[in-house]
């Protein structure tokens, strides 16, 4: 039986770009916004299983503010919801979806240099 034995004691958005958690197990990850959204579990972005046939309905289009966090709220002590600023904010992430993207995104302490030196170099923080 799967059972949710991890939860978040911590949320944190070390730079605009970047999301770290910290879990009751011990564990931080750091991911990207990008992934964050990328990852978005609702049925808009992952599509939806009907009669069998996964049919997906994400845009592809970049459109302004897809990967700007608004906020992100808790929801009962379940899951958290993100709101972007390209006002989406219909993605619900329970703890194990959250712990999956964490997992299977969770930056090396290399890629996150690499992706700090990009974003100065932008000049975005
Ligand atoms: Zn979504």
């Amino acid at each position: 039986m799967m059972t949710t034995s991890t939860f978040p004691t911590k949320i944190s958005r070390p730079k605009p770009y970047l999301l770290s958690i910290e879990w009751s197990d011990g564990v931080t990850t750091t991911i990207t916004l990008r992934t964050f959204r990328d990852e978005c579990p609702c049925a808009a972005c992952k599509g939806e299983t009907i009669m069998g046939t996964t049919y997906s309905f994400g845009m592809q289009v970049m459109t302004p503010g897809k990967y700007e966090l608004s906020s992100i709220q808790a929801v009962g002590n379940y899951a958290i919801q993100a709101d972007w600023k390209d006002g989406h904010n219909t993605g619900l992430y329970s703890w194990d979806i959250l712990r999956r993207i964490t997992d299977d995104f969770a930056l090396s302490s290399q890629q996150r240099e690499e992706i700090e030196r990009q974003a100065a170099n932008e000049g975005l923080a």
